[in-house]
């Protein structure tokens, strides 16, 4: 698959200069999906995060 949207901010990959966001998304988990720019539903857990997109479904840190 390709990222279109930053997973950080939601503005498109392509838009603008996306390296501190990349550096904030191996910190935390992403605020929006990068296919469809959805919000996502974030839950936090002592092992990690998990992430969902009401459309693409859940992904991992
Ligand atoms: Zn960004
Ligand atoms: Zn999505």
């Amino acid at each position: 698959m390709t990222l279109v949207y930053c997973g950080h901010c939601g503005q498109e990959l392509t838009d603008g200069d996306h390296e501190s966001c990349g550096t904030a998304l191996s910190l935390e988990p992403p605020r929006y999906c990068d296919q469809c720019r959805r919000r996502m539903v974030v839950q936090v857990h002592p092992m990690g995060w998990t992430a969902r997109c009401s459309v693409h479904g859940e992904i991992h840190g």
